[in-house]
């Protein structure tokens, strides 16, 4: 059985005495599902600070982008060691608004993609296509070309390289931050690409569902086949929200 995971995206929000209240109210109310698991991508800034008060606790944490290269004259760039100095889990690659305002090709995400799992991080590879590329019925096409540009680049042994699998984010864009959701089908298609290859590691890999995730609709998302959990951005901010939404994490996949 796949474990569902929750993870948040934080985006550029946060500073420290809100995120001490933030990080305050998960660990004081979460109730942990053994067949669960949650996290936060922070800004790089915040790593010390959710290190400091999630360690020991059942929220891991990570960051929400990585450098393809190791070290060098890259400024501004944070590398995957650096994330696991503080024992960052989790690492957001390719995530939408990255490819979209920062020009992330799809190679460019395999080769984060690559260096995360390289450096013992679990990357949360982010697939998924813009409004008009669905209107144009498109989405399977963008979505493989993201995917098969990190097979072919890590290698599907490179998905299973650490004692978590890596883990896929499908995050259609035009559901990001608008209130309207998609998903059972696309996921099932992610999840069968990868059978094309490696049956095995098909079923094991947790595929997430990122894109207006709310207390209101997660049960539903989460109680659907191929969906193993989600990827949280703006209701990972609520602490009763992203409760709410950890909660519904023990809600069984639809058979
Ligand atoms: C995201 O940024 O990854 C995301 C899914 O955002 P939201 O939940 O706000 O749509």
């Amino acid at each position: 059985m796949r474990h569902k995971l929750v993870a948040g995206n934080w985006k550029m929000h946060g500073s420290f005495a809100a995120n001490r209240d933030l990080l305050q109210s998960l660990m004081q109310s979460l109730t942990v599902n053994k067949n669960a698991e949650y996290a936060v991508c922070v800004p790089y800034p915040y790593l010390a600070q959710t290190q400091e008060m999630l360690k020991g606790s059942a929220i891991a944490w990570g960051a929400q982008n990585v450098s393809e290269h190791a070290q060098g004259a890259f400024t501004g760039e944070v590398s995957a060691a650096m994330l696991k100095e503080f024992a960052c889990r989790y690492v957001l690659v390719g995530h939408s608004e990255r490819r979209a305002l920062y020009g992330e090709s799809s190679e460019m995400v395999a080769t984060k993609f690559a260096a995360a799992v390289k450096a013992g991080l679990t990357p949360i590879l982010c697939l998924g296509e813009t409004l008009a590329q669905r209107e144009s019925g498109i989405t399977e096409q963008v979505v493989a070309e993201q995917l098969d540009a990190v097979i072919q680049l890590a290698g599907l042994a490179a998905f299973v390289a650490n004692s978590a699998n890596a883990v896929i984010a499908y995050e259609p864009v035009w559901a990001i931050g608008t209130g309207v959701t998609a998903a059972q089908e696309v996921h099932a298609f992610i999840r069968s690409r990868l059978a094309n290859s490696d049956a095995d590691l098909a079923q094991k890999i947790q595929i997430l569902y990122g894109g207006s995730v709310k207390p209101q609709n997660a049960v539903e998302l989460f109680g659907m086949l191929d969906i193993d959990g989600g990827l949280i951005g703006g209701a990972s901010l609520l602490a009763q929200d992203f409760l709410a939404i950890c909660a519904a994490s023990d809600t069984a996949n639809a058979i």
